[in-house]
């Protein structure tokens, strides 16, 4: 794990602490989640519910998951043995390529691809297969013939992060209806990352549809996601496999030796939570479209070319026009020229000079901080 080193979102918010700027760098809210979750949880605390919790999750998060993937995405999931709670979507996404590769089986992703990823596929002796998305159009997009030469007689997994970050792209049907092909022809199984979805904005090109609900697609997906995101409790680590009963078994076979059972108190509270009506979703995507375009406004003021942010908690933006070529100098050198942190992308590539101009800012944040930072950025 040596060449791995510390997480690019640790070292940017360390940055942050030590030189007092403004953090847009790692994702995470600086408001709390429902009020009512946060009752559930200390009232879980309260009542005698601080010992080990069944390895799959608490029945009661079960069957709300369950729910709530039926009314949000009409797939249906036995709470008993085709869901399990996991330590947030970062233990689902490593028991799943874990207990489903061999080493030097291949697992297909999109680049820039979220960190943990490349960690948990080295740690399963896998190889990943990038296929990259290239600025386009505004946004993002891939070249469907490299994604097609991505797969081979070794594909094992493909990982899809849609709503995705760093980009905030939302993959299209029909991206998504070539990705399943290819999951047919090469017989390989999808493990989607899920955490934004319910972060994808009004004006985007199309709504959020799990792969999972492609025809033929629920027997060969694994669907991962999380509460940390729509219910802005990042610390708390409470995340969800969801898929056919032989798939998340074998997550779960290895899910009990990395962390056997998860937060015993939160996930009653998660729970209440996912059972919120659905105008907390509705009013959650709304508020966070409304940061997105005040930073976008204030990025756009500073100097910056501002690439389509369609979902999730960020928007990326080249340098170039400010005069920067690389982002790791220009990100490391933000918080002294304006006192703003934000994150290099080119981290989150294999073909680094593909991201080399563009950084990501986060904007889950206060109205205030927005500002403020957008104040700052127009030092620039
Ligand atoms: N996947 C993506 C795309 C993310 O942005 C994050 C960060 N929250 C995670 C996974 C990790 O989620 P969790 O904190 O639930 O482990
Ligand atoms: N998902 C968050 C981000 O992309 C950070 C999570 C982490 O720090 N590992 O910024």
């Amino acid at each position: 794990m040596r060449p791995f080193g510390t997480t690019i979102f640790a070292e940017m918010s360390a940055l942050a602490v030590r030189t007092g700027a403004v953090n847009l760098g790692q994702g995470f809210p600086d408001t709390d989640g429902p009020a009512a979750m946060l009752d559930a949880a200390a009232e879980a605390l309260r009542s005698g519910r601080n010992q080990y919790p069944p390895g799959p999750g608490v029945p009661e998060l079960r069957a709300a998951i369950s729910a709530h993937q039926k009314a949000f995405w009409g797939l249906d999931y036995d709470p008993d043995g085709e869901i399990i709670v996991t330590a947030g979507a970062t233990e689902g996404i490593a028991a799943t390529i874990l207990a489903l590769c061999e080493p030097g089986d291949e697992v297909v992703c999109f680049e820039p691809y979220y960190d943990s990823y490349a960690a948990s596929i080295a740690l399963a002796g896998a190889v990943r297969r990038p296929v990259t998305l290239r600025a386009h159009d505004g946004g993002y997009a891939f070249d469907p013939a490299e994604l097609r030469a991505a797969f081979g007689p070794r594909t094992r997994l493909v990982l899809l992060n849609s709503p995705h970050n760093p980009t905030g792209k939302v993959f299209t049907p029909d991206e998504l209806a070539q990705i399943a092909a290819l999951c047919e022809e090469f017989d390989a199984v999808a493990v989607t990352d899920e955490v934004y979805e319910h972060l994808v904005f009004t004006d985007a090109d199309a709504p959020h549809v799990p792969i999972a609900s492609l025809p033929g697609m629920r027997a060969r997906t694994l669907q991962i996601s999380s509460a940390g995101k729509t219910f802005s409790c990042t610390g708390w680590k409470i995340g969800w496999i969801c898929g056919p009963r032989d798939l998340v078994s074998a997550a779960l076979r290895v899910k009990q030796f990395l962390t056997f059972v998860n937060a015993g108190p939160l996930q009653p509270a998660i729970a209440v939570a996912l059972n919120s009506p659905p105008s907390y979703y509705e009013q959650f995507r709304d508020d966070l479209q409304r940061k997105r375009d005040r930073l976008c406004e204030g990025l756009t003021a500073a100097g910056f070319a501002v690439l389509r942010s369609e979902g999730t908690y960020f928007v990326t933006a080249d340098i170039t026009p400010l005069g920067g070529t690389d982002g790791v100098d220009f990100c490391l050198a933000l918080p002294d020229r304006c006192g703003v942190v934000a994150v290099p992308t080119q981290v989150f590539y294999d073909d680094a000079a593909a991201g080399r101009h563009i950084i990501r800012f986060a904007f889950c944040k206060r109205d205030e901080v927005i500002e403020e930072a957008s104040t700052r950025l127009r030092r620039l």
